[in-house]
C-alpha cells in the first residue's frame, strides 16, 4: 500500500487573513504540521507577535506581512515577499473575509455590497492571481479558499454575504479546472458557524432584525471552534488529498445535510 502523508514537513505556506479566527487557527496547524509560514493581515501591531508565537510553538520559520486584500498591489507585493522569504510557495490559504451588513434585500446598499465583494471575492481572486504563477513554475501547489455553507445554501438577510461566498466557490472550481492537469490543486472549505468575531457580528446583526433567531439550526447543536477547521485545511494542503481539486469541503456540524 502507498504511504499516506499528512505531513507538511519542509513545505512553504502563506495564509492571508491570519490575524484572528479560522485563519489564525489554520496558520498554527499548518506550521504545526511542519511548514515554514508567512502570515498576512491588516493588523501589523499584533501580527509580528503572532508570528513569533507560532514560530516558538512549531519550531518553524514564521513571519508576518501586512496586506489589505482590497488592494491588488498589496496582494501582489505580499505574495512576492512570502516567496522571497520562503524561497518558494507550496501552500496558500485565502481566508480574509467580513460578514457584511445583515439586512433585508430592500435595505442593501451599493457601497456596502462593494466593500464586501472587494474583501471576500476580490481577496480570493487576487490571492490566486499572484500565487498561481509561482506554483505553476514549480509544477505543484495547493490553494485553499474560504467559502461557507452560505456558498451552498442561501442565508436569509445576508444575501450579499451568501452571494460573495457563492462567488468564492465559482472562482475555486474554475481555477481548479484551469490547473487540474498542471500539478496545482485548488479547493475551498465551507464552514458552518464558527466561534469567531465574524460570527458574533453576523449574529448580532441578524438578531436585531424582526423575526430573526441569529442563524440556522445546527444538527450537532453547537458552533465550531476555529481549530476544528484546521484538520481539513492541513489535509487539503498535504499529499494525503492528492486527488482532490475543485472541491468544497463542508465542515458544518451537519448544516448542509439537514
Ligand atoms: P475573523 O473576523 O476572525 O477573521 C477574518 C480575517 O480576515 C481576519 O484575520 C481579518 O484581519 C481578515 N481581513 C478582513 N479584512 C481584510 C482585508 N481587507 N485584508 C486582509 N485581511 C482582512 O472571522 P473568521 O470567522 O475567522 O473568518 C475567516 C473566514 O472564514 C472568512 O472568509 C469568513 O467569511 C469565513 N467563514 C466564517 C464562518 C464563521 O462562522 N465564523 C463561517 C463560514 C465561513
Amino acid at each position: 500500500m502507498a504511504d499516506i502523508s499528512f505531513s507538511l514537513d519542509g513545505r512553504k505556506a502563506l495564509v492571508i487573513g491570519a490575524d484572528s479566527g479560522i485563519g489564525l487557527a489554520c496558520a498554527r496547524a499548518i506550521a504545526g504540521a511542519g511548514a515554514d509560514l508567512v502570515i498576512g493581515g491588516i493588523d501589523p501591531a499584533k501580527g509580528d507577535d503572532l508570528a513569533k508565537e507560532i514560530a516558538a510553538a512549531s519550531g518553524r520559520a514564521v513571519s508576518y506581512v501586512a496586506v489589505d486584500v482590497t488592494r491588488e498591489e498589496q496582494v501582489a507585493a505580499a505574495v512576492d515577499e512570502a516567496v522571497k522569504r520562503l524561497d518558494g510557495l507550496d501552500i496558500a490559504m485565502n481566508n480574509a473575509g467580513i460578514p457584511g451588513w445583515p439586512g433585508a434585500i430592500q435595505d442593501q446598499s451599493a457601497e456596502q455590497f462593494d466593500i464586501l465583494f472587494n474583501i471576500n471575492v476580490r481577496g480570493a481572486m487576487f490571492g490566486m492571481k499572484y500565487q498561481v504563477p509561482h506554483m505553476l513554475k514549480a509544477g505543484k501547489g495547493s490553494i485553499i479558499n474560504l467559502a461557507s455553507t452560505a456558498a451552498i445554501n442561501g442565508l436569509a438577510y445576508c444575501a450579499p454575504y451568501a452571494a460573495s461566498k457563492h462567488a468564492v466557490a465559482g472562482l475555486t472550481k474554475s481555477v481548479a479546472l484551469e490547473l487540474a492537469d498542471k500539478g496545482v490543486r485548488v479547493n475551498a472549505i465551507a464552514p458552518g458557524p464558527v466561534n469567531t468575531g465574524l460570527l458574533a457580528s453576523m449574529r448580532a446583526g441578524r438578531m436585531a432584525l424582526p423575526s430573526q433567531t441569529g442563524g440556522a439550526k445546527v444538527p450537532m447543536d453547537r458552533v465550531a471552534e476555529p481549530h476544528e477547521m484546521a484538520g481539513a485545511v492541513v489535509w487539503l494542503a498535504s499529499d494525503a488529498s492528492s486527488y482532490v481539486t475543485g472541491a468544497l469541503i463542508s465542515l458544518d456540524g451537519g448544516v448542509v445535510a439537514a
